[in-house]
């Protein structure tokens, strides 16, 4: 078994530290959808859980181009006359798609004049490389502006037996003018023939300011000035903006940042459980402050009782035992329920089953039971960093279960002779082989 060192540890901490922009994921691929019959390896449906998604593909048998913008579902069609249309529709097919959710964005105004679409390449290294962004990593923008000459399409049924089809037609191609509107797109320097062409790091689409069409960038050549570039704004993974009153007797409006650092020095140490915790209550945080900033005045909140799930329940929401706004019981369904006190939304949350490691929950019977040698709890740690290093690479929206609580009842269980578990081998021998 992998024994972890200090350089193990050092790295898990930068790229923790440095992740960053909304994560780019994708399905299928552009050179293979043809091979395929434009098979549909993904339904849109299923994305709806990203309350800001955005994202770029064909439409089903290639009947449209879609373009998710800050978590609405826009189809641009072509009619068989060529007219072109939108729809906002969630149940929807794509060959090949990409797609991010992007919680905020950060402005960089733009200016001169760009001479065509493959120069959009080299302005965004040049802007996002000089702003710290890590290139090697996918990431989505968007320009706000009047474009002075574009050219798009939107592609259309290659198969008599798919509502649209017209003989000899693939695509539409739209000519805009001096058109004000909005272009959603990715960057990627390894997305080519994936969801980028051959020659190009950047998939882009546009829509016009009234919503009345979107459709794929062929060409573009435009000045610049007054138009705004937006980036996905950078925020460290696990880092929370709370809200509390500014003195003792004082009024709310005192916000700070808090960091899965400051939880590790509240906490004691770093543990997979302290993440996931930190992760899993953010997802339900999400829904009850969708402006992101923690109300830590206004929560109450109910833990499983393990030392690093309570720790981090109460650093986020401020809820306190004696204050009747947290308690600890283990007959919860999920990992925490927590409630916003003024207006009763409720949300619970869980860690999918299958996520944790078995092994982590046997060995650590065991560890609780004083039952490992010293090596093996060398063994356990190190196999709680692995996950605790999948846990930081991890979309929680694919590992955490997120659910609305509908007349929650809070029914304290005030229970003081629960076993930390997290100081019981703190005589254990270490591993002398
Ligand atoms: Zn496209
Ligand atoms: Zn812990």
């Amino acid at each position: 078994m992998k024994k972890i060192s200090l350089t193990t540890l050092f790295l898990l901490f930068i790229t923790f530290a440095f992740a960053q922009h909304g994560l780019v994921k994708s399905t299928g691929a552009m050179s293979e959808m043809g091979k395929t019959g434009f098979a549909p390896t993904i339904s849109a449906d299923t994305l709806q859980k990203y309350p800001r998604i955005f994202g770029l593909g064909p439409l089903g048998k290639m009947q449209g181009e879609i373009t998710f913008a800050d978590g609405v579902p826009y189809s641009g069609f072509a009619d068989l006359d060529g007219n072109a249309f939108i729809q906002e529709n969630w149940d929807i097919q794509a060959p090949f798609f990409v797609y991010a959710e992007v919680e905020a964005w950060e402005a960089f105004p733009l200016s001169g004049e760009l001479e065509d679409l493959l120069a959009l390449d080299s302005l965004i290294e040049d802007i996002a490389g000089n702003n710290g962004y890590d290139l090697s990593q996918p990431f989505f923008f968007k320009i706000e502006g009047t474009f002075d000459e574009m050219v798009t399409h939107i592609v259309t049924p290659r198969s008599p037996v798919v509502e649209g089809y017209k003989p000899g037609r693939n695509q539409e191609n739209y000519e805009h003018v001096k058109e004000k509107g909005e272009i959603i797109a990715v960057y990627s320097q390894v997305g080519k023939r994936i969801y980028t062409h051959h020659d190009t790091f950047i998939h882009a689409h546009f829509i016009n300011e009234a919503q009345t069409f979107t459709g794929h960038i062929d060409l573009l050549k435009t000045n610049l000035d007054g138009s705004t570039l937006y980036l996905p704004k950078r925020k460290k993974p696990l880092s929370f903006q709370t809200n509390d009153t500014d003195f003792s007797k004082g009024r709310l409006g005192f916000q700070q940042e808090v960091e899965l650092d400051d939880l590790v020095k509240f906490h004691g140490h770093l543990c997979d459980g302290l993440v996931v915790g930190a992760m899993g209550l953010n997802e339900a945080l999400q829904h009850l402050f969708p402006d992101g900033v923690i109300d830590r005045t206004d929560l109450r909140i109910v833990s499983q009782s393990s030392p690093c799930l309570t720790d981090v329940a109460v650093y986020l929401t401020g809820a306190r035992y004696q204050f009747n706004t947290f308690y600890v019981d283990d007959a919860i369904d999920g990992i925490y329920i927590v409630q916003k006190i003024s207006d009763g939304s409720t949300f619970q949350v869980n860690l999918n089953k299958g996520v944790k490691p078995a092994i982590i929950g046997e060995m650590s019977e065991l560890a609780v039971n004083q039952e490992l040698t010293g090596c093996q709890l060398d063994e356990l740690k190190s196999t709680e960093d692995d996950f605790m290093e999948f846990l930081f690479q991890a979309d929680a929206k694919e590992i955490f279960s997120v659910k609305a609580v509908s007349d929650f009842d809070w029914d304290p269980v005030l229970k003081n002779d629960l076993v930390k578990t997290d100081v019981l081998n703190k005589h254990a021998p270490s591993c002398t082989h």
